[in-house]
């Protein structure tokens, strides 16, 4: 239940605007100036507000599409990202945002169609690279497709432009729009995944790892392209097995012709950025554990992360092929 929605007075008459509405007839609304009046409002507490978030419904002015950060791709030239969307209705543990944001509420941008003009530029620009948007860099792609229709809008895009990737990052079991339509060979629905034992502990709020591998198998079934991204990897007692049961059991289970790529990403954090995310949980073990300060990164020992990598690589090699598998290393 969303207790208020602010809405930025410029998008107050905004179709979508009305469309998301429609969907919280029991919401307290408040029209604000600009969004920022609300989200960036100092001595803010994550925290508290990730208990009970509110919604914010803004117009988005610059920035739509974004170089992604390097050491972060599947093998294009060039990679870019945009989010629709602030924060996340999960609450994973490791999470960046937290560190990020200083407000848990979510911030909807319902100017959808600029993204598309945002994104005609970089295509027409690029014309003789390969190129690949991640779409929910600063949220989960998929988590709230029944209330914002992003992804239904943004696919229409990509159905006219085939020879560009997009990927949906999601940690969600949301089908639609996807079950509804033919699958298109440019799109990627890519899945972060962790044992399903640490995933209990520090996927708060998502759905369960056995409930995606379940839509998971469905989508590459009906012939959707699949990422699998490993990303972070976990260290932590029994890793080993823990990590062959959950490789196994989608390799399994997936279509393997289905998958578009594997990728594998340590658990890194800016030194900065996890001082914040360590005061939120001083006593959550993933933060007392192995890891150590690296120049500007919190991460695991560089022979962990390594040993990690090629552990769940070589039992992929056992299923797919090798230039299916990258590692992001941001
Ligand atoms: S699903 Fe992704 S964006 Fe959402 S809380 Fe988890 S890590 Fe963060």
């Amino acid at each position: 239940m969303i207790e208020t929605i602010y809405v930025e007075e410029a998008i107050k008459n905004h179709p979508r605007t009305k469309f998301i509405l429609k969907k919280f007839k029991k919401s307290r609304i408040i029209l604000i100036n600009k969004y920022g009046e609300i989200f960036n409002k100092r001595n803010q507490n994550f925290r508290i507000q990730k208990a009970n978030p509110n919604l914010i419904l803004a117009h988005k002015k610059n920035g739509f599409v974004l170089p992604a950060p390097d050491g972060f791709g599947i093998g294009s030239s060039k990679n870019f990202y945009f989010s629709h969307m602030y924060n996340c209705i999960y609450d994973c543990r490791y999470c960046f945002l937290q560190g990020m944001y200083s407000s848990a509420n979510y911030v909807i941008f319902v100017n959808f169609e600029d993204f598309d003009i945002a994104l005609k530029k970089i295509i027409e620009n690029n014309k003789n690279s390969k190129l690949t948007f991640f779409s929910g860099y600063d949220c989960d792609s998929l988590a709230l497709e029944n209330v914002t229709g992003f992804a239904k809008h943004i696919l229409s895009f990509f159905k006219t432009h085939h020879q560009i990737e997009i990927e949906f990052r999601t940690k969600s079991i949301q089908k639609e729009p996807f079950i509804l339509m033919k699958p298109m060979n440019n799109v990627i629905l890519a899945y972060s995944l962790i044992p399903e034992l640490m995933a209990n502990s520090l996927d708060n709020k998502t759905p369960s790892i056995s409930k995606r591998i379940r839509v998971i198998s469905e989508l590459a079934s009906r012939g959707w392209k699949i990422g699998l991204r490993f990303d972070p990897l976990i260290h932590g007692k029994n890793w080993k097995e823990l990590y062959q049961e959950l490789l196994e059991n989608l390799y399994n289970t997936i279509s393997l012709d289905e998958i578009h790529s594997v990728s594998f990403g340590p658990l890194r954090f800016p030194k900065r950025m996890f001082k914040d995310i360590f005061k939120l949980y001083p006593n959550e073990p993933l933060f007392t554990s192995s890891l150590s300060a690296n120049n500007k990164i919190i991460s695991y020992d560089v022979e962990i992360e390594e040993e990690m990598t090629s552990f769940c690589k070589d039992i992929s090699l056992k299923y797919i092929k090798e230039d299916l598998i990258f590692k992001c290393s941001i």
